[in-house]
């Protein structure tokens, strides 16, 4: 039987994106060190208001797109 008893800490950015953090509670299931039963709970939400990760990137590509974009325009309004 499992002892649900593993708690973590959470990272949860606006856009829903989250990570564990911080190991908080260990199961006593646990067989080899540095290993959980694999049931996580929450401990505490740590709430990231600015952009995650992945979404930083996301941002930072598309105004890279747009910058090209718009020289692209620009490029092709020079053309007729
Ligand atoms: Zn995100």
């Amino acid at each position: 039987m499992l002892d649900p008893n593993v708690f973590f800490d959470q990272a949860l950015w606006s856009c829903g994106f989250w990570l564990w953090t911080i190991l908080r509670q260990r199961c006593t299931e646990e067989h080899r060190i540095g290993e959980t039963c694999g049931l996580k709970l929450i401990f505490e939400t740590d709430y990231r208001h600015d952009y995650c990760k992945i979404c930083e990137l996301v941002v930072r590509k598309q105004s890279l797109i747009t910058k090209n974009g718009g020289g692209l325009a620009a490029y092709l309004v020079s053309l007729f």
